[in-house]
C-alpha cells in the first residue's frame, strides 16, 4: 500500500470510529501549513465527513491568516463546516502579546507554553486529525498514527491503528480526545510531491522563501527568525513590548530579574541561548505558573 492509500485508510477507519462512538464527523485541525494542507486534501480524497478548525495564534503572518480565510471560504462552498477558535488563558481571551507578561517568561524551544494556550485548543471529546509527522522533529519521532494523549507526553498511548489495534475502542467509547496522524510516516519530499501533484493552493509564505509556517518569531525557527522579523518587523516590536510588560510584571511579583531591559530579553532570546539551562535559570518556577 502506498503512503497516500495508507493515510486514506487511516482516515476512513477514524471516520468510522468517530461516527460510531462520538456521533460526530472527524475534526481536522488546520494551521495553514503544508502538513495540514495535505491532511485536508486527504480528507477530501478519503470521501469521509469532516469538519475543520483553525486556532488563531495571534502571531501568524498576515499571509497565513488570509490563506486560512480563503481556504475556509472554499471549504464552506464545498459544504464543510469550519470554525476559527480564539485563544483563552485562565478563561479569558488572550494573545501571544498578553500571554508572555501573564506567564512571566518568554516562550522557548523547551518551554512552549504558547503552543498549549494558542495552538492546541479544540478537539475535546472528538476524533481529531492532525498533520503530525515523525520526520518533523526529535520530539515527534515517537508519534503514532493514532494516539490517546496523556497528562504528560510520556503518558500518551500509541495505537497500532494500521493493524486494527482494538485498544482504541475503549477511549472512543468514553468519547476521549483521540489524535489521528494520517501522514505520521511521510517525509518532507512525500509532502511536497503530494501537494505538487494535487496542485494545492499553498500558503504564500512558502514562495516567499520560508521553509516553515508557524507563528512569526517562533523559537522553533531558531535563526530563521531574523529573516522573519525582516519580513514582518511589526512582530519584533510586539515581542519587545511583550517582554517589557513581562519584566514589569516580574518586578511587581518580586521575581528574579535575569535581564534589566526588554532589549536584553530580546537579544538573549534571539541568540537562542535558551535551549538548555533555561530551567536552571528560573529554578523550579516554570512548571507551576505556566
Ligand atoms: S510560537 Fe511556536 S511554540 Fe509558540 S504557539 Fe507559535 S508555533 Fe507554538
Amino acid at each position: 500500500m502506498d503512503l497516500e492509500q495508507k493515510a486514506i485508510a487511516r482516515l476512513q477507519m477514524a471516520a468510522e470510529l468517530s461516527e460510531k462512538y462520538y456521533q460526530k464527523p472527524l475534526l481536522l485541525t488546520y494551521s495553514g501549513g503544508k502538513d495540514s494542507e495535505v491532511c485536508l486534501e486527504l480528507c477530501r480524497r478519503a470521501g469521509v465527513p469532516f469538519e475543520v478548525i483553525h486556532n488563531l495564534t495571534t502571531a501568524d503572518a498576515p499571509e497565513t491568516v488570509y490563506h486560512v480565510k480563503r481556504t475556509f471560504h472554499q471549504l464552506e462552498l464545498e459544504g464543510v463546516k469550519c470554525k476559527i477558535l480564539h485563544p483563552q488563558y485562565k478563561g479569558k481571551p488572550t494573545s501571544m502579546w498578553s500571554l508572555i507578561p501573564d506567564v512571566g517568561i518568554p516562550p522557548t524551544r523547551r518551554i512552549r507554553y504558547c503552543c498549549y494556550h494558542l495552538k492546541e485548543g479544540g478537539g475535546a471529546h472528538r476524533c481529531t486529525v492532525l498533520g503530525v509527522r515523525r520526520f518533523e522533529s526529535i520530539s515527534r519521532a515517537d508519534s503514532g498514527a493514532a494516539e490517546l494523549p496523556g497528562k504528560r507526553k510520556s503518558g500518551k498511548i500509541i495505537f497500532d491503528m494500521d493493524n486494527g489495534d482494538e485498544r482504541m475502542i475503549a477511549p472512543c467509547q468514553r468519547k476521549a480526545k483521540i489524535k489521528i496522524h494520517p501522514i505520521v510516516d511521510w517525509a518532507d519530499r512525500d509532502v511536497w510531491n503530494f501537494l505538487r501533484e494535487a496542485k494545492a493552493e499553498m500558503n504564500p509564505c512558502y514562495s516567499m522563501g520560508f521553509g516553515r509556517v508557524g507563528c512569526v518569531g517562533c523559537p522553533m525557527a531558531s535563526k530563521a527568525r531574523y529573516a522573519e522579523f525582516r519580513q514582518w518587523p511589526k512582530f519584533e516590536n510586539l515581542y519587545r513590548k511583550a517582554f517589557a510588560g513581562m519584566l514589569d510584571r516580574r518586578e511587581k511579583r518580586d521575581l528574579d530579574m535575569p535581564w534589566k531591559t526588554a532589549d536584553e530579553v530580546f537579544r538573549w532570546w534571539m541568540e537562542d541561548k535558551n535551549l538548555d539551562g533555561q530551567l536552571d535559570l528560573w529554578g523550579g518556577e516554570i512548571g507551576g505558573g505556566v
